[in-house]
């Protein structure tokens, strides 16, 4: 059965001490988060080390992204193999702003969603339409092209390790939330075409999340979606007393 998830994804924000702030912020909530429901923090790289503590509070330490070679002369790379020998399990692979500001294209995606499986590395992999995209009716049809180019190659037991995140661009970062309705839609449309590319019972194993403004107040009603099974959050998850509403509302 597929599992609820709330991931946070600090991306670059917070010193060491701010960060391991929260981090603590979120202990004062421990006793509350439902048990059916896993965490999974992303910080900046910098401190994955620093915040093995989340452990203790049941927390999963996500990268925010890796290479796709495993060693080698890549000044300023981080690899998958890395992530796993410091037993990071998780990395987000495909953030629209990985996309948009730093031109990873499908291939290299679909080269980094490789590097995350043959390391042990779950890939938390992100796609999404812009907003002209979703204007002109083509957002269907670049999520089902997202999905296809970056991880429909994996044989079925490798595609199962996989967590879909669906970010519309236009949600994130920018207060403005897809709709339910929208949500559910997307998902519904996502879960269909994995079970058209490999079979149900895989896409009903998948967690698919949703991101892009989620807040203390949407999260609820976000997650009571049938086809969505949580969330990858970005701004609220910087505050410990948001996100712990948050997780507790994916229960
Ligand atoms: C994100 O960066 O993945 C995200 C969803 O950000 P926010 O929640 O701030 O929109």
């Amino acid at each position: 059965m597929r599992q609820r998830i709330v991931a946070g994804n600090w991306k670059m924000n917070k010193t060491l001490n701010e960060a391991v702030d929260v981090a603590v912020g979120l202990t004062q909530f421990q006793d509350e988060f439902p048990t059916n429901v896993k965490v999974i923090i992303a910080p900046p790289s910098l401190y994955l080390a620093n915040l093995e503590m989340m452990e203790t509070l049941n927390c999963s330490l996500a990268s925010q992204n890796c290479s796709h070679h495993d060693y080698g002369a890549f000044t300023g790379e981080i690899s998958a193999a890395m992530l796993h020998a410091m037993s990071i399990e998780y990395c987000i692979v495909g953030h629209s702003e990985r996309r948009q500001y730093f031109g990873e294209t499908d291939h290299m995606l679909q080269m980094k969603v490789d590097a995350c499986l043959r390391n042990k590395v779950n890939p938390i992999f992100c796609i999404g339409e812009q907003l002209a995209e979703r204007q002109a009716g083509k957002h269907f049809e670049v999520v089902a092209n997202q999905l296809k180019n970056g991880i429909f190659h994996l044989p079925q037991d490798l595609f199962a390790h996989v967590i879909v995140a669906y970010e519309p661009v236009w949600a994130i970062g920018t207060g403005v939330t897809a709709t339910n309705a929208q949500a559910e839609e997307m998902h519904a449309f996502i879960r269909q075409t994995i079970s058209s590319a490999y079979n149900k019972d895989i896409a009903d194993g998948i967690s698919i999340l949703y991101g892009g403004s989620v807040s203390a107040i949407n999260s609820a009603e976000l997650f009571a979606c049938p086809n969505v099974d949580g969330g990858l959050v970005g701004g609220a998850s910087l505050k410990a007393k948001d996100f712990a509403h948050i997780i507790i509302s994916a229960a």
